[in-house]
């Protein structure tokens, strides 16, 4: 058996959380509705919390535009985001929130 490494691991799971991401958004920039040639899918819980990094839920389908350069766009206007995704996502605003306590939670017993 050809023993995969943990790297390799990551990078088969964060392709797959991508297309799953892309698939439910179809391929459409959420803000706007355009479809680019090629789509950004953004961690809207930063990736490094591990807990979020698989989970479709914390995906969200950009353009190039309202992924990072524009002024509205998460990494450049992170407050205007989070107004938006509360606003238009509820859903996934919510399961996101929801979450984050959840974490936060686990940190504080853990210590
Ligand atoms: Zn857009």
């Amino acid at each position: 058996m050809k023993i995969k490494s943990k790297k390799w691991i990551d990078r088969e799971a964060l392709k797959k959380w991508r297309e799953e991401v892309l698939k439910r958004d179809h391929g459409m920039c959420q803000v706007c509705g355009n479809k680019p040639n090629k789509a950004h899918v953004h961690h809207i819980i930063p990736r490094q919390v591990k807990e979020l990094r698989y989970d479709v839920m914390n995906g969200i389908t950009l353009d190039f535009n309202h992924h990072k350069v524009g002024v509205l766009s998460p990494h450049l206007n992170a407050l205007w985001f989070s107004s938006w995704l509360k606003k238009n996502k509820p859903e996934q605003y919510n399961y996101l929130t929801r979450k984050l306590r959840e974490i936060e939670k686990l940190k504080k017993i853990k210590g």
